[in-house]
């Protein structure tokens, strides 16, 4: 990448900036920044995101169906425990369905589901499991009481923007859950596991939002957020794995040291400390 090349801070507007990360797992080529005003984290470069990227399934390559259907179960099923109550008997829409792993759990209680997905080679699954997905949230037949957007928003070139066009598509106390990592993941900000570093960063995160620059960004799309979360994905032995063996995937090897309440305390640490590996806020039209 060309040193001369400008790098203005998509949420502040500030040319001032570090770099935090030489590379990304997927491309040496592309940087990560972090703006010095506002801390925002984003990419040296964003132009391997093509229009139709996604369309063709360009974020997946390489994965099965099955597998990826197997893969995200776990946080499908945790975010559908977790929102049940906020949305049964809704309609709800789940904007980059991906897999449609969380409308599977969610339209047996919901008033209706649909999907936006881009991804074309889904859609004889979709029909499979007898769910309305669509291209664009143009195309929905009704407006949504909610929108869910899990890991969607940082993979967007223009999050302002898309956040933006949603609101048209909220019905009256409508509102968007999103789920997004967070910055400051303790093995980032705490440890500082480089190991982590290395494989985290990917070409895809356009944006790696914390609190405040989340915050920043849906005010700027005219929301105010109605509840915010900071939510441990993954486990206490997820972590200790990576600080040991340096290599993911330690909950799933070490899972039966995996135990219930050291994942409370860990948790609640984290919480505390804003330093979670992912974070969950409710916004509604400002
Ligand atoms: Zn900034």
């Amino acid at each position: 990448m060309a040193e001369s090349k400008k790098h203005i801070c998509y949420n502040c507007g500030k040319e001032e900036y570090k770099i935090i990360h030489k590379g990304v797992r997927d491309n040496d080529k592309i940087d990560v920044l972090r703006c010095s005003n506002c801390g925002l984290v984003f990419l040296s470069d964003d132009s391997h995101i093509a229009s139709n990227f996604y369309e063709n399934g360009g974020m997946i390559a390489g994965f099965s169906l099955e597998n990826w259907i197997k893969n995200t179960k776990t946080d499908d099923k945790r975010r559908f425990l977790l929102l049940k109550k906020r949305i049964k008997d809704k309609i709800v829409t789940d904007f980059g369905c991906g897999n449609a792993g969380f409308l599977n759990f969610a339209k047996d209680i919901c008033k209706k589901v649909y999907g936006i997905e881009l991804q074309k080679d889904l859609y004889d699954y979709f029909k499979t499991c007898g769910l309305d997905v669509f291209s664009k949230i143009s195309l929905l037949p009704e407006k949504s009481d909610i929108i869910t957007m899990f890991h969607v928003l940082e993979h967007t070139k223009n999050p302002v923007d898309t956040l933006k066009e949603l609101k048209p598509f909220l019905n009256k106390n409508g509102s968007i859950i999103i789920e997004v990592p967070n910055a400051k993941d303790s093995l980032i900000s705490f440890y500082k596991c480089k190991s982590f570093e290395d494989f985290v960063y990917w070409s895809c995160h356009l944006f790696v939002f914390d609190k405040n620059t989340l915050k920043q960004t849906i005010k700027k799309a005219g929301y105010k957020i109605k509840k915010f979360s900071y939510i441990q994905r993954y486990s206490f032995m997820n972590n200790l794995y990576w600080l040991l063996k340096k290599k993911p995937g330690g909950h799933k090897i070490w899972a039966k040291y995996d135990f219930k309440a050291i994942n409370t305390i860990y948790s609640f640490f984290l919480k505390l400390l804003g330093i979670t590996d992912t974070m969950l806020v409710e916004i509604v039209p400002d």
